[in-house]
């Protein structure tokens, strides 16, 4: 445990912060410890993934806890799909190019998307077509009232656009401690409908893209649109997109030709 510790380099802003205790948690039995210290000492307490998305506007008046828990393991489900259960600290974007190498489907297009695999249900983080709730099986998660772990499932944790449990009635209530998704191991679903993808592809000379050829395609339209936080200092976009009922879209297709839409799945 570290005392007045600068986030410096734990949140992708780079903000100049201190906390006034600062752990690395690698284990469960780590991460128990420090919550028993932080309880015995009534601290306010702040989880930190990759920091890509935390402002820090002042110094933490308490106990910032980085999961680092590694570990990826994997079962097969059927011929066409494997279960993959990867720890809270593995980074996302390394995460899927490991199961890129293995050719496993399903995460391609989320490529490149910063922070960590922990933090992917908190607001069930999409682009390019895709949010981890399209493969999301369930995820493990620690009771901070009760200290139990618990297993989450897909409707439990009540992903929206955005959105889930754990930044409504759950909020404050869980550390997410390991995440499983459902991925192909063939027939892959090849996504290529959403942003410049098709024409990305195209500009390759590719007809017929693999998961691979998606994930390459988002990753370079990705680096041409955002900045890397590693050069400059940002947490991606702040904004969302409106949902709106479809009858008013098909209302301002017919004043706006070229306006751009999705259909949404309605809970
Ligand atoms: C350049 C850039 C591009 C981005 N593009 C996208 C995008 O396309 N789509 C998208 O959805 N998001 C995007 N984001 C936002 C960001 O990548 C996601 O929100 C990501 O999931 C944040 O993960 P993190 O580990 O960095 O979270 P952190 O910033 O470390 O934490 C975010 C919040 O979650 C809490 N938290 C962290 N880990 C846990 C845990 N294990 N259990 C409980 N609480 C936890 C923290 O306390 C904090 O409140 C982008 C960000 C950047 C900088």
């Amino acid at each position: 445990m570290h005392e007045n510790f600068s986030l410096k380099p734990y949140n992708t802003f780079g903000v100049e912060a201190k906390a006034k205790y600062f752990t690395e948690v690698r284990s469960t039995e780590e991460l128990n410890e420090v919550l028993e210290f932080s309880n015995r000492q009534k601290l306010n307490t702040l989880f930190l993934g990759g920091g890509s998305n935390v402002l820090f506007t002042k110094d933490f008046d308490g106990s910032v806890i980085k999961l680092s828990l590694k570990g990826i393991s994997e079962t097969t489900l059927d011929d066409n799909h494997v279960l993959v259960t990867a720890k809270a600290g593995e980074n996302w974007h390394e995460f899927v190019i490991h199961c890129l190498e293995k050719n496993y489907g399903g995460l391609e297009n989320l490529s490149l998307i910063p922070g960590n695999v922990g933090t992917s249900p908190m607001q069930n983080i999409g682009a390019y077509g895709t949010e981890i709730k399209d493969i999301f099986v369930n995820c493990k998660a620690l009771n901070l009232k009760n200290f139990e772990v618990e297993t989450l499932n897909l409707e439990q944790c009540k992903f929206g656009y955005r959105d889930s449990i754990f930044k409504q009635e759950g909020k404050g209530k869980y550390v997410i401690l390991e995440v499983t998704f459902r991925l192909t191991t063939q027939n892959h679903i090849i996504k290529t409908e959403y942003g410049a993808i098709q024409s990305e592809l195209q500009k390759s000379g590719i007809e017929n893209p693999t998961i691979q050829d998606v994930s390459r395609a988002v990753i370079h339209i990705r680096q041409s649109k955002l900045p890397d936080p590693k050069e400059i200092g940002n947490a991606g976009s702040f904004f969302k997109n409106p949902t709106i009922p479809l009858a008013q879209f098909k209302e301002l297709e017919q004043k706006f030709e070229n306006i751009q839409g999705y259909l949404m799945e309605t809970r």
